[in-house]
Parts: C-alpha cells; sequence; structure tokens
C-alpha cells in the first residue's frame, strides 16, 4: 500500500534506512536493533503492513504476529539475562504497530519504572558493534 500516510511513516521505511540495524524479516513483521542501546538488546519489531491498531488486523494475522514478538522476547531474554522483558506498543508518535522490546534488569537505571520515566543519556555503538548485536540476537533467533 503506498499512500501519503505510508510515504510520510518513519516506520514504513524503517527496514530500508540502515542496514546495520537490521536483525530478521518475519512473515508479518520485522525486527530491528534501538539505535540507543543504552538498554542492551532494547529492539523494535513492526508490523510489514501499515496498520495502526491490533483490531485492524484479521485475527489470524494478529495471532501470526503475536507469535513473532513472543519468539523475540523469549529469545532477548535469553540472551540478555533479562529479570523482565518490557512489551511497549503506544503509536502515539508514530502510527504504525511497532513494539519496543525491552530486556530489563533489577540492576538497570530506572528499574522497575518504564524506560521513558524518565531521560536518560542515549548509548551509541559503533556500525560493527551494531552488526555483532544484530547477528547474535539472529543467530539465536535461527536457532529456536
Ligand atoms: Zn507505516
Amino acid at each position: 500500500m503506498t499512500s501519503e500516510k505510508t510515504q510520510n511513516c518513519s516506520m514504513c521505511n524503517r527496514w530500508k534506512s540502515d542496514e546495520a540495524l537490521r536483525i530478521m524479516e518475519f512473515r508479518l513483521s520485522y525486527l530491528v536493533l534501538n539505535r540507543d542501546q543504552f538498554f542492551p538488546g532494547y529492539c523494535l519489531l513492526f508490523t510489514k503492513q501499515h496498520a495502526t491498531e491490533l483490531f485492524h488486523l484479521e485475527q489470524k494475522a494478529r495471532q501470526e504476529l503475536m507469535e513473532e514478538v513472543s519468539r523475540v522476547a523469549c529469545v532477548l531474554s535469553g540472551l540478555f539475562k533479562a529479570d523482565k522483558i518490557n512489551y511497549e506498543l503506544l503509536g502515539n508518535m508514530v502510527p504504525h504497530i511497532h513494539w519496543h522490546l525491552v530486556p530489563r534488569l533489577r540492576h538497570d537505571p530506572l528499574w522497575p519504572r518504564p524506560v521513558w520515566a524518565e531521560p536518560h543519556q542515549e548509548l551509541l555503538l559503533t556500525d560493527e558493534e551494531y552488526r555483532q548485536r544484530s547477528a547474535a540476537i539472529r543467530q539465536a533467533l535461527e536457532a529456536v
């Protein structure tokens, strides 16, 4: 679907935008690493289709999408030794279904509050570090 909406949507264009952050293409969604890695393993999973609400999807697609989300969450939990995975699906700023999947640790500075509870210094990696982290997540996903 190409419309004014999708052309102006940053999430619709995100998969193409930064190769180093790409992790995996699923049937219904894409998974990328979040540029800010203050919370190690912080990923974004977003639908290929431009949709703003889960209830806009067909039931079967919604169920399959939840399986993709859960598969990623399970892998992130193991890889980053998370005490809890946070799933954040807001879409106020970017109204295209996307989850912030964040491995949380009991000793992280914002625990137990949401990652957005207060500002933090962004942690940016080099392209090589992004590629290594993306590859580690990809390999773990392929092994499931
Ligand atoms: Zn979109």
